[in-house]
């Protein structure tokens, strides 16, 4: 989608520390990282939040999550263990509008988040 900064780190039209890839998603280094390890997994298609998740895209979600115990063997958080956050709407603090899931290790998380 025209405009969207994470379909254009997926297309390489803006750079990013890519970790991973395949057909299906990108897994890239946040730029504001909270935490040692912070990535962000996304799909190649544009979904814009949680909220346009449905039938036809519960491939894509199982892929992502299905990925996440090799990512997290790779960043080396598999067994201290990490967290997953997706932010939905001005509310959740979704700041782009391109569905992306954070993984979070590489040090004690707090909980509730501040
Ligand atoms: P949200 O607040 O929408 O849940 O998360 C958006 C995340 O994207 C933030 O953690 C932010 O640091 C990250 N981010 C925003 N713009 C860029 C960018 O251009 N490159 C990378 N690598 N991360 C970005
Ligand atoms: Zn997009």
């Amino acid at each position: 989608m025209k405009d969207c900064i994470f379909c254009k780190i997926a297309n390489k039209e803006i750079p990013s520390k890519i970790i991973y890839e395949d057909d299906t998603i990108v897994v890239f280094q946040d730029i504001e990282p909270q935490a040692p390890v912070h990535v962000l997994i996304i799909p190649k298609q544009h979904i814009s939040s949680l909220n346009d998740i449905d039938e036809d895209k519960a491939g894509i979600i199982s892929h992502i999550f299905t990925q996440i115990p090799d990512l997290a063997k790779e960043l080396g958080v598999h067994e201290s263990g990490y967290r997953v956050v997706v932010n939905c709407g001005a509310d959740g603090g979704q700041s782009v509008g391109h569905l992306h899931y954070h993984l979070l290790g590489g040090r004690s998380l707090t909980w509730p988040p501040g």
